[in-house]
């Protein structure tokens, strides 16, 4: 059955970046690939033109659809608005709206780029690591939360880390699915030496890990995989983790190949479908200039034909195409060395269709 994909551009360069992405779509389509495109609104482009970041036919459009293919949202014009009001509500709306409890963050470096690092070359060259990140549960939704009044008149702020059994297995076993597509390798990162509720998570992941006997399992307290990730990075396969900590953790391994524009994301729900979009915002200071990297969109593309659609060559051959243009020695200005010359963002999406043959 032809599978639907709905394109979101939303907000600042999210329109320029997903015009390329399609570009390359339409260039896999004409060559047999079997999906359906629809677009829609979303964030401040969806309150402009609707009066809300998160219009009911979006939603509705994104419940129907296979896959999401997002830009990005946001923009100063919109930052006065009140809190429901705000670009950044349209992303979250759909994140709870269509239950995207499992958020795929790769750090990959092409060998390429490694001089964009701000680690030794040897040490990031060709890193290749998945965090699977819980996004719907732990202490960022954990009730209860407050800051209240004590008797002696201090304020106490708190919130609460919970995780129940079924959540924690959710989210396992999208890490060993993904694993399984990958080194079939699993870091679980908890801090069971102190937190009673990921000693569950730790023992969860061991009875899950129970069923996918090809796929190896280890464990790491987060202080240390802090440490590994700046160390040795290359160590890992896929990482899974709680909210708070993949947070934090898969920040860092975002930046340890040093540029923002050419890293993808997916979050996926129970049946492996998925909203897919760079890691990146709307860069508002650079949008409409026709300079943004397209690259994280693109990956992302690969990414959705990957985990939704099950077409492992198709984002092979995306994935490719990116790595030729870069061996070409293509470069936008965010990933271009000290006084190399840069392409722009259509001339890299174009150069990413040509390569894909
Ligand atoms: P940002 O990621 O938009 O930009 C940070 C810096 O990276 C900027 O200098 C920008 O020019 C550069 N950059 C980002 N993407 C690039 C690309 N593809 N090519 C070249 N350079 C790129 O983060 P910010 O400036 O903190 O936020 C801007 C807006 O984006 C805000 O409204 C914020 O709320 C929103 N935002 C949205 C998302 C999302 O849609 N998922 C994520 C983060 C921030």
């Amino acid at each position: 059955m032809t599978k639907k994909i709905l394109v979101l551009p939303g907000d600042g360069i999210g329109p320029e970046i997903v015009a390329e992405a399609l570009k390359v779509l339409n260039r896999l389509i004409a060559t047999g690939l079997d999906v359906e495109l629809e677009h829609g609104l979303v964030g401040g482009a969806a309150y402009d033109a609707e009066g809300h970041p998160l219009p009911p036919k979006t939603l509705e459009q994104a419940r129907a659809a296979d896959a999401i293919l997002l830009g990005a949202v946001g923009g100063p014009q919109y930052e006065s608005l009140d809190r429901p009001l705000r670009p950044e509500q349209g992303l979250l709306g759909l994140r709870a709206g269509l239950n995207l409890f499992s958020n795929l963050r790769p750090a990959i470096l092409y060998p390429q780029l490694a001089e964009a690092s701000t680690l030794k070359r040897e040490v990031v060259s060709g890193l290749d690591i998945m965090i699977v990140r819980e996004l719907t549960g732990g202490i960022y939704f954990g009730q209860p939360r407050g800051v209240r009044t004590l008797e002696n008149g201090e304020k106490e702020g708190f919130n609460t880390l919970v995780y129940r059994e079924s959540e924690i297995e959710r989210i396992g076993r999208s890490a060993f699915e993904i694993a399984r597509k990958r080194n079939k390798r699993v870091c679980s990162v908890d801090k069971a030496n102190v937190l009673e509720v990921t000693e569950l998570w730790r023992q969860v992941m061991i009875r899950v890990g129970k069923d996918y006997p090809d796929v190896e399992l280890s464990h790491m307290y987060v202080d240390n995989a802090a440490m590994q990730l700046v160390r040795a990075p290359k160590q890992f396969d896929v990482m899974v983790t709680t909210n708070m900590f993949g947070d934090i953790l898969s920040d860092a391994a975002a930046m340890l190949t040093g540029s923002i524009g050419m890293l993808p994301s997916a979050s996926l729900d129970a049946a492996g479908k998925g909203m897919y979009e760079p890691i990146h915002g709307s860069a508002p200071d650079i949008a409409g200039r026709g300079v943004a990297n397209p690259l994280a969109t693109i990956l992302s593309v690969a990414m959705m034909l990957r985990y939704s659609l099950g077409l492992t060559e198709q984002a092979d051959r995306i994935e490719a195409a990116v790595g030729a243009v870069l061996d070409q020695g293509l470069r936008t200005a965010d990933i271009a060395a000290q006084g190399q010359a840069s392409v722009g963002t259509a001339e890299m999406g174009d150069a990413v269709v040509a390569a894909l043959g």
